[in-house]
This record gives C-alpha cells, sequence and structure tokens, in this order.
C-alpha cells in the first residue's frame, strides 16, 4: 500500500512510505511506516547524508536521495545523493571500513562510472567537522562540469559520458522465469554448433518458438546469455602452468558475440547492459576455481595471479576488469564456506579432514592474510582528491 503525496516543502511527489522527501530532504509529514512498496523498500538516509543533502537544497543545488539507477534492467542501485543528475555523492560511515561492504561499494562504484555516473566519496566525519568544506568541494565538481560542457558543446562535441540506462517500469526485471530461461539457454545452446551461430538473428530465430519469447525483454536476455556463456567455459592448457587455467580467450570471443547480439535486440544500451552485468559479477567468476570439483581448480599464488591477469587481458577492451584485492575478498568468504562444510562433515566422520584437503588451502590463506592485514584500502576505493 503505497500513497503518493506533495511534500510540504517543495512540492515534488513523495510516497508515503518514504520518511524523508527524496528532493528536499525534509522529513514527509504523512510519512507512514505501514505503507511499503516490496522491492523498492531499503533504508531510510543517514542523519549525515540529510544534513548534506538539506545545505545543498537549501543553496539550491539539485539534488535527489538514494535514486534508483538501474545500471541493467535486472538490478538497480541507490546511490547516497544524486546531484545534477549526474554527481553521486556516497557518504561513507564506519561501516564502509568493513572489507565485505569495501568490495561491494567498489563495484557498485565501477557500475556506476561505467553508466557515466562521477561518484565522490566523503566520510561523515567531513560532514560533521567540515561541511562548508564538503560543499565547496561540490560546487566546485559542478563548476568544472559545467566549464567541460561548455567546452564540449563550443566544440560541438555529443554529450556521450551519461548513459541513462533508464528502463521503463514495465521492462524492468525479467517477463520470463528463471526456470524456463535455464531450459531455453539449454536447448538453444544445443545448437549452437560453432561460434558463427552465436547471432541476433540466429538468436532470434531459435528463441521465436517461446512464448513470450525473451528476447523482447532485456533483462531475461541478459540472464539467458549468461547461462549460455557458462555452459561453454572451457579451459586450455597454459605452457607456463602443468595444470589448465580458463580459456578467457575462447570465453571473451563469445562474449564479444553476445554484446553484438544484445546490441541487434537492443542497440547501445544492450551492450552497456551485458557489460555491467559482467562487470559486477566477474569477481564472483574467479572464486569457484578454488572449490574443489570445478572445471579448473586453483592450486597455487601463480595459478590464481595468472587467471587474474589473463581474465583481465581479455575483458580490458570490453571495460570489465576484476583487481587482486576483489578477488581476495571473495575468496575469503568462499574459504570460509568451505571450511563450514569440511567442519560439518568432520562431525561425523573426523578421517574426511584430510591431509590432501587441508593442504590446497595453505597458500590461500597466504595469500588472504595479506588482505586482511591492509584494512585501510582508501586508495583503493578511489577517495578522489579534486580539492
Ligand atoms: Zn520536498
Amino acid at each position: 500500500m503505497e500513497l503518493i503525496e506533495a511534500c510540504e516543502v517543495c512540492h515534488n511527489k513523495v510516497f508515503s512510505y518514504q520518511k524523508y522527501c527524496r528532493k528536499c530532504a525534509n522529513p514527509n509529514k504523512r510519512y507512514n511506516p505501514n505503507h511499503y512498496n516490496s522491492y523498492r523498500k531499503r533504508s531510510e538516509p543517514t542523519k549525515y547524508t540529510l544534513e548534506l543533502a538539506k545545505a545543498l537544497y537549501s543553496m539550491g543545488i539539485e539534488i535527489e536521495l538514494e535514486p534508483e539507477i538501474w545500471y541493467t534492467s535486472c538490478n538497480f542501485y541507490t546511490p547516497d545523493i544524486l546531484v545534477n543528475s549526474n554527481f553521486i555523492i556516497e557518504v561513507d560511515g564506519q561501516v564502509h571500513e568493513d572489507l565485505q561492504v569495501q568490495k561491494n561499494d567498489r563495484i557498485r562504484q565501477r557500475a556506476l562510472e561505467n553508466s557515466g555516473y562521477s561518484v565522490y566519496r566523503f566520510k561523515n566525519q567531513e560532514i560533521v567537522h567540515s561541511l562548508a568544506y564538503v560543499i565547496a568541494k561540490i560546487k566546485s565538481i559542478i563548476n568544472l562540469s559545467k566549464q567541460k560542457q561548455m567546452e564540449r558543446n563550443s566544440r560541438d562535441i555529443p554529450r556521450t559520458k551519461i548513459i541513462e540506462l533508464d528502463v521503463p517500469e514495465d521492462k524492468r526485471l525479467s517477463n520470463v522465469s528463471e526456470g524456463f530461461i535455464k531450459a531455453y539457454a539449454i536447448a538453444l545452446n544445443s545448437t549452437l554448433t560453432s561460434i558463427n551461430s552465436w547471432t541476433g538473428q540466429y538468436f532470434k530465430e531459435f528463441l521465436s518458438q517461446y512464448n513470450p519469447p525473451p528476447t523482447a525483454n532485456r533483462c531475461a536476455m541478459e540472464k539467458l546469455i549468461f547461462v549460455v556463456l557458462g555452459l561453454n567455459l572451457r579451459s586450455k592448457s597454459d605452457r607456463d602452468n602443468n595444470y589448465p587455467n580458463i580459456d578467457f580467450e575462447h570465453y571473451s570471443a563469445l562474449f564479444n558475440q553476445c554484446v553484438q547480439i544484445m546490441n541487434y535486440f537492443f542497440g547501445k544500451i544492450g551492450e552497456i547492459e551485458l557489460k555491467n552485468a559482467f562487470n559486477i559479477t566477474a569477481t564472483n567468476f574467479i572464486k569457484p576455481r578454488i572449490a574443489q570439483n570445478r572445471l579448473v581448480l586453483i592450486k597455487d599464488y601463480k595459478g590464481i595471479v595468472s587467471h587474474i591477469n589473463d581474465f583481465n587481458k581479455h575483458f580490458f577492451k570490453f571495460g570489465i576488469s576484476v583487481e587482486e584485492l576483489e578477488v581476495k575478498v571473495e575468496c575469503i568468504g568462499e574459504l570460509e564456506k568451505i571450511k563450514r562444510s569440511l567442519e560439518e562433515k568432520s562431525r561425523f566422520d573426523p578421517a574426511i579432514i584430510s591431509q590432501r584437503q587441508t593442504k590446497h588451502f595453505r597458500w590461500l590463506n597466504a595469500w588472504l592474510e595479506e588482505a586482511k592485514a591492509f584494512q585501510w584500502l582508501s586508495t583503493w576505493l578511489g577517495y578522489k582528491n579534486f580539492g
């Protein structure tokens, strides 16, 4: 149950489930905590974010609190403040010191930057102790961007930076269930005899037998393509290692075909959607390789570094990359999961944690300890110096 009202201060629309107006940061007088919107239900801005937002609003700067930014039609983010429709201001508190949160922030920032937004981060403490300084910085960013825009206009360069992934409400999320998408992908994949059949025309012909065809929905196609790609993951022997690596050269060639396919159906926006989606999940992609019973098992430090480098070598051209530290953070979580599951098993049979099984993780532990030691990571987070 949700109601749209007009904000008493700025007269913009405000939903009854929102505690604060998104346009002026003032409290919503008709806020009703019992009203909510299912998938949009989310946390309210912190007092630091509100303080900054109110200050910017009072200076006549256009803001939007926690806007929905759809970086693919399957997923959206809600950054803290959007300024002039193109700058994102993130206000970080203590929680951002945590490694996992930092990694998510970094990945989110990359997706937003891919979509054409600039992201600037401030800390709670900066807002408490030097609000005037923070505002001066934001103003200088705005001026700089106006200047750049004028230069572009005078030289007749079209504005290409902001790529609004504005997904119409009825086109958001998939119109086909996960189960069906998987089934379609497997059926389609069984007919893909060579890379030459990875075309928009062919995908369209094959998928038209289904009703509704997933080709009409970006999110459905994004999901379908990642299933098909996953089915075509293969290994290759690396002459530097005596065990196989993932064949990223092959995988990126197929990915390139998929970029063309998304373009065929949806134009440039489809390409961006696919790249954004892969950017978000790319670190996840290497993580499972440390577990047993996978296509490729990464067995040592050299192996993981060579996977990361090889991945970046083949995906850099798409604007997709992974950083060692991001992979580490993923691996810390994965390793804890593996350990828990081994401990669980060993309760029934202590012999199960054999010498062989634990030996496999010794190098990984050492590699991860390095990441745990560096909690600062602020340069990695991309705190920008624009003073
Ligand atoms: Zn308002």
